[in-house]
């Protein structure tokens, strides 16, 4: 089963890499750089590569990344640097995704570069969540001198990097070679370790921090007001890719995945979870994956790329659609806990087209509709403010802080980004912030003010 998880994407030879540098432009004014989230300095990293020099050119990427193996395989290039590349006029771009990839995996394996560890004087900061916000805090404060602490509720750290983005677009051991490359820069990592439950952030300013991060994400799925949601047949897909991320690492059994041989499958919604969702299903055997949208092929949020492999391997698409009824033989309104085993079939699903109704056999639907963030953490403690949909409300000045003051938050919990590159923008910016508002602290503390 495995082999069907390898990553689709072949990674560029040596030479192929080099050669795919020297028709980079060295442009004055370069789109790609404009183009990406974090202003990669893409030209410069791809000059050096050209000549040969790699690790100055992952010395460069680091210099703005935490993460390039994995951005070099999941960020929306076609909407970012590639994008904006001068050559994509022609429809030549330079295909910076992949050599970034080709860089980090490059360094990665030989062990080029080795960053000093910075002495950690500057301040402690504790950091909720492992996934692409909370890393890229943690790298870019631990490189400036700060003491991080990581509290991950999970066994493993990564996230949705680790359990939502499937093996064969983004291999497990890429996303722990990444983590190991900031634990190297002093970050601790505490698992299994769940912030409003296990600590409270007011136990964690106990133990001395000087600020905290919430990076924890939308882990409560939305649902939708169908007649037979509730069926146990209806599953998430995050709770999907999770459990076929944990058969993956031998934590549970192929059973439990519940996705079965010959299995005809709907999935509702058109992001890149429901993607990754239909893809995934037909590694693990499904017979037949339809996603059904209640838009166009041209407004949904997946990417381009992504879609068309979909479409490649045999994933079929309704547009302008609506799930209206789930029909289950049985077990209606069973709880959705229990596994998922044959009993808990559906019988199949009534699809409204502009209009026109449809009755389709479907055995399993998955619901990929979006996420929204829990509330385990702000009910734990005082006087971090959300909005009316749970999403934590955070101040320009210091960028990122809450309305506690010394939280700060970033990335989905603040439903500001949409995708890894994204989340690790804005946790950039908020580690400005964090930085900022320590400095600022510190200096008032220093300072003998006459009484
Ligand atoms: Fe090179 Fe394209 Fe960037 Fe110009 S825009 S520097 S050609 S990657």
């Amino acid at each position: 089963m495995n082999h069907l998880f390898k990553e689709v994407s072949e990674n560029y030879t040596l030479p192929e890499a080099i050669r795919e540098a020297q028709r980079c432009l060295h442009c004055k004014v370069p789109g790609c750089k404009k183009g990406c989230p974090i202003s990669n300095d893409i030209p410069d990293w791809i000059s050096e590569l050209a000549k040969g020099n790699f690790g100055n050119a992952m010395k460069i990427i680091n210099s703005r990344s935490n993460l390039p193996a994995v951005c070099g395989r999941v960020c929306g290039h076609e909407r970012q640097c590639e994008g904006n590349c001068v050559l994509a006029k022609k429809g030549r771009h330079i295909n910076i995704g992949k050599l970034e990839r080709f860089v980090a995996d490059f360094d990665g394996e030989a062990g080029l570069t080795h960053e000093a560890i910075p002495e950690k004087s500057r301040g402690a900061v504790a950091v909720i969540g492992s996934g692409p916000a909370g890393l890229t805090i943690a790298g870019d404060l631990a490189r400036q001198g700060f003491r991080v602490e990581i509290f991950e509720m999970q066994p493993e750290p990564g996230g949705v990097l680790m359990f939502g983005i499937p093996e064969y677009r983004l291999p497990k051991e890429v996303v722990r070679r990444e983590i190991k490359k900031i634990e190297n820069l002093g970050v601790l990592f505490h698992l299994d370790t769940t912030i409003g439950r296990t600590l409270t952030i007011d136990d964690l300013f106990a133990r001395g921090f000087d600020a905290i991060f919430m990076g924890t994400g939308t882990g409560r799925p939305k649902t939708l007001p169908i007649p037979g949601i509730n069926h146990p047949g209806v599953r998430q897909a995050i709770w999907f890719l999770r459990r076929v991320s944990l058969y993956q690492s031998g934590c549970i059994d192929q059973k439990e995945v519940v996705i079965g041989r010959g299995d005809r499958i709907a999935v509702i919604g058109c992001g890149n979870t429901a993607i990754d969702a239909a893809r995934t299903a037909l590694r693990m055997g499904a017979a037949e994956v339809t996603v059904i949208y209640h838009r166009t092929v041209n407004e949904m949020s997946a990417l381009r790329a992504e879609y068309d492999d979909a479409v490649a391997e045999g994933v079929k698409f309704m547009w302008k659609s609506s799930v209206k009824e789930i029909r289950g033989a049985e077990n209606d309104g069973a709880p959705t806990d229990m596994p998922w085993d044959a009993g808990n079939r559906l019988s199949g699903i009534t699809v409204d087209t502009e209009g026109t109704l449809t009755d389709m056999t479907v055995d399993r639907v998955i619901l990929a509709v979006g996420s929204a963030p829990a509330s385990r953490i702000v009910d734990s403690t005082d006087g971090i403010n959300v909005d009316s949909k749970g999403y934590v409300l955070t101040r320009d000045v210091p960028y990122g802080m809450t309305s506690r003051r010394g939280v700060f938050a970033g990335g989905d919990v603040t439903n500001r980004p949409a995708t890894v590159v994204h989340a690790m923008q804005d946790a950039k910016r908020v580690a400005d912030g964090i930085i900022r508002y320590i400095d600022a602290v510190k200096l008032m503390e220093s300072i003998d003010l006459p009484s």
